[in-house]
């Protein structure tokens, strides 16, 4: 991938200013993508944006917010860049969807470690449909919402939360596709109990009731359900020192989230909190591919596109782009006495806290450094060896650009200025 590894001379300048080692940013692996998470972020958000190209992911990250130029920032270790515009979507973009499903994987965390502070207690449900290999995406969400909403709303809904303490709750939606049965979409759900309330029955007697009920209204929308795979639900242990807890449930809860850790990109331990919000990030397992697997797998269209991939990630965007990927979460926060929620599109757009700006580059500089697919390299530079090695990478560029296309590429007069 050229557009990744940057033109012969940034490579040799690269190994001679920071040796072979901390050349993570251009590293392939074996789909033909760089391994590095975030240049891999990038190179499938151009190629999404390539795909859909009216969507506003198409845009995203390539025009600058302030005249003056993009600026490079540190904080610790880490670099970013702000002061360009962002797209904020959950489903089109693999750049804004890390960084909004990361503060929303903390700000789960945080909810179910006050809720569980309080005494209160934690259940993960699933919800899932029938589904075969010809049925549309988009008129099997429009389906499956309705159930969700009718499952919780409504009298039985009322009466079912009272019965087992739920005192609220908050749902995602997502999708895999496998070439054998096609989309399946399905619904994670938290389920924030009360153990003290009156009549709080076990799990595993919630879980046969919904799945009944859940038989019944997805039945009555054509779909169905069937009683083994439509509902599981879970009870998250209280306390996860295991204390009270036959040995072999803690096990198998830790097991479960074990395997979802592995395959997840994440050193943060794997909790309930993720599965909502990383569920489309998680790479496909078995013959299931997440959305993300499905854009990464139609970059490579030398290898032949054999699922339709890029039209299958068309199709799932065309799908989901209107809906929440969480819902409830305002409720919950409320609940929780938590204040407002902040929105995908701010959280999106939102600086590293504490980040000091190191350079600034001007915006045709940006735009040169986008095109030739370098901004992952940059920052990735600049990390390994210091604010030193990212100036001598801008001075590289800023050579290269002039003699391949004149001065003009870097706006005459105007260098990038690191401080
Ligand atoms: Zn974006």
């Amino acid at each position: 991938m050229s557009a990744v590894a940057g033109p012969a001379w940034l490579v040799g300048a690269r190994s001679a200013l920071l040796g072979s080692n901390t050349n993570t940013a251009s590293a392939i692996a074996g789909d033909g993508l760089p391994t590095d998470s975030r240049a891999r972020r990038y190179v499938l958000r151009d190629h999404a944006g390539s795909l859909l190209v009216d969507h506003r992911v198409a845009r995203c990250g390539w025009d600058a917010t302030d005249p003056s130029g993009v600026a490079v920032t540190r904080k610790g270790e880490r670099l970013g860049v702000s002061g360009v515009a962002v797209c904020g979507s959950v489903w089109a973009c693999p750049v804004c969807a890390a960084k909004i499903a990361a503060a929303r994987a903390v700000e789960l965390e945080h909810m179910i470690d006050v809720w569980r502070a309080q005494g209160g207690d934690v259940w993960l449900l699933t919800l899932t449909v029938r589904h075969g290999r010809e049925d549309g995406l988009m008129a099997n969400l429009d389906a499956l919402t309705v159930c969700m909403r009718r499952l919780w709303s409504g009298r039985w809904g009322q009466a079912f939360r009272r019965r087992h303490g739920i005192v609220g709750l908050v749902r995602n939606l997502e999708t895999t596709w496998g070439a054998e049965n096609g989309w399946h979409p399905h619904s994670h759900v938290l389920l924030f109990t009360d153990p003290d309330a009156a009549y709080v029955i076990a799990p595993d007697v919630a879980r046969d009731e919904l799945s009944v009920r859940w038989m019944a209204l997805t039945a009555d929308v054509g779909l169905g359900a069937d009683d083994e795979h439509g509902v599981h639900i879970e009870a998250q242990p209280l306390a996860m020192d295991a204390s009270g807890l036959g040995e072999g449930q803690h096990s198998a809860w830790l097991a479960r989230y074990a395997v979802k850790m592995a395959s997840a990109q994440s050193d943060k331990a794997w909790g309930a909190a993720q599965e909502l919000t990383w569920s489309h990030i998680k790479r496909a397992r078995g013959e299931r591919f997440t959305p993300w697997s499905l854009l990464a797998s139609s970059v490579k269209v030398h290898d032949g596109d054999e699922h339709g991939a890029a039209f299958l990630f068309m199709e799932f965007v065309e799908a989901f782009h209107r809906r929440k990927q969480l819902v409830g979460l305002a409720a919950l926060r409320r609940l929780l006495h938590l204040g407002d929620v902040v929105e995908d599109d701010a959280l999106a757009e939102a600086g590293d806290e504490g980040a000091v700006e190191i350079a600034r580059i001007p915006v045709p500089a940006w735009r040169w450094l986008r095109v030739h697919g370098l901004v992952p390299a940059m920052l990735a530079y600049g990390e390994a060896g210091g604010d030193e090695c990212l100036a001598q990478f801008l001075l590289s560029a800023q050579a290269s650009a002039a003699a391949r296309s004149g001065p003009s590429a870097w706006m005459l007069g105007r260098e990038a200025v690191v401080s």
